[in-house]
């Protein structure tokens, strides 16, 4: 088997006591086959409390409110002192670390619902590479995972086939979203303009191509011409034609130069209508969030700072102040988006469906940002990195520590009228460039 991983992935430790948000609360722990049934023949005294506290047909622990039941006061785990190490379960002995599997390759990811591995993440400034090594899961810190485990999302498996000849396409179509995401010569809110128009391209092919022909790498063979088109420098900006704000010309798709722009196209006014409407659309998607589930109990403080800010008269100007600001750490953004397209994009492999795994990204951004600029400025214009932990760990938590989450996030993304593409990139332009 092929493990793909992030290159700092050896970095993660979990930091167990000293943890502000220990995993082992507010979510319901689904427990594999294999450990449900080592701890239903346990003996003893420790037997009859496992016994006591797992609802076998649900195949779940009781919580203890919203606590683990073997979470004990000293923040560490009786399961781990009393039976060892390998008698934890998948979910815990996997946890932080999302899985995706396609045929023999499995890509293991950190994900951001833990501090300990948004700290890490985050802490790079450097462009987020990736190692694909020859391996086997315990070289990666992995239970045996099996395909049928699809309860928790990091270890999620896919109802659909896998598509083999789309998911090729596809992993080079990634490899250049992250070239895209990594150009560090645009702001990011551009490099997100540019990756939603490609995966909006993406999409319009593979829909083209239609159920009945999909498999077939000769239906998918246009998806080539997208992508060579998209080396070229050039990005959609909604209106059919493309942007390249290095000199501010307008380029056509065969990149050839073709109106002046000096930033007047229609996204990029500056009027109060406009601005309006940008920030109603934010407000917007963070009503959606706020009919989520609610996993972590600060992250209701954090959204609500978040809607409370977009009343303000000022909170336009805010963004871009923030923006200006914080541009040193422009790559902060630059690794959430690349995390988020590294853990889902290829899944589309699955299900067909490529540009909800890019909005997915691109609202995560624009999400995480608006709850950073409110942060800020609660915080009289103060915002550290671990500010940027705080929202992105909180963040990662609601939306991908609770599969319902998930799931509703990845519907209402795909079908809600206002998340079209032209709507987010408008508000990519209108209100960040
Ligand atoms: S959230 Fe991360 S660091 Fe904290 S206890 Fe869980 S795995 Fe360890």
């Amino acid at each position: 088997m092929q493990y793909r991983t992030v290159s700092f992935y050896d970095e993660f430790k979990c930091i167990g006591g000293a943890c502000e948000d220990s995993c082992c609360d507010n979510w319901e722990i689904d427990l594999d086959d294999g450990s449900l049934k080592l701890y239903m023949s346990q003996k003893g005294e420790f037997g009859k409390r496992l016994k006591k506290c797992t609802r076998v047909k649900d195949k779940q622990f009781i919580l203890n409110g919203v606590r683990c039941p073997f979470h004990n006061d000293d923040d560490l785990c009786d399961i781990f002192i009393e039976m060892g190490e390998e008698a934890l379960c998948q979910t815990c002995t996997n946890f932080p670390r999302h899985i995706e599997e396609f045929d023999d390759l499995k890509e293991v990811s950190l994900t951001m619902s833990c501090p300990e591995a948004s700290r890490i993440m985050l802490s790079k400034k450097d462009k987020m590479t990736f190692i694909c090594k020859e391996g086997n899961d315990r070289d990666y810190g992995l239970k045996e995972i099996k395909a049928v485990s699809r309860f928790a999302f990091w270890k999620r498996g896919h109802e659909n086939k896998l598509d083999k000849p789309l998911f090729d396409k596809l992993y080079e179509a990634r490899e250049l979203i992250y070239d895209m995401l990594q150009d560090r010569t645009k702001p990011v809110p551009l490099r997100a303009v540019r990756i939603l128009s490609f995966a909006k391209e993406l999409q319009d092919c593979v829909d083209e191509v239609g159920e009945r022909q999909y498999g077939s790498s000769k239906a998918y063979s246009e998806i080539d011409d997208i992508i060579e088109r998209y080396r070229g420098k050039a990005s959609y900006d909604g209106k059919d034609k493309c942007i390249d704000r290095d000199d501010d010309k307008s380029i056509d798709d065969n990149g050839d130069k073709c109106i002046d722009n000096n930033k007047e196209d229609d996204y990029a006014t500056d009027s109060e209508y406009h601005n309006t409407r940008v920030d109603n659309f934010v407000s917007q998607i963070l009503n959606m969030y706020d009919g989520l589930e609610n996993i972590k109990p600060e992250w209701k403080d954090i959204l609500s700072l978040g809607k409370q800010h977009l009343k303000s008269e000022s909170c336009r100007r805010d963004v871009t102040e923030f923006l200006e600001n914080y541009k040193d750490k422009e790559y902060e953004f630059e690794h959430i988006l690349v995390y988020y397209i590294f853990n889902y994009f290829l899944g589309a492999s699955y299900d067909h469906d490529i540009l909800t795994k890019v909005k997915f990204a691109v609202i995560s951004y624009l999400v995480i940002l608006q709850l950073d600029v409110a942060r800020w400025i609660s915080q009289n214009k103060n915002f550290l990195y671990d500010d940027q932990v705080t929202v992105a760990h909180a963040y990662s938590k609601e939306v991908e520590h609770s599969y319902n989450n998930y799931e509703s996030l990845q519907l209402v993304l795909s079908a809600h009228p206002i998340l079209t593409v032209d709507n987010i990139i408008n508000r990519l332009k209108g209100g960040l460039l």
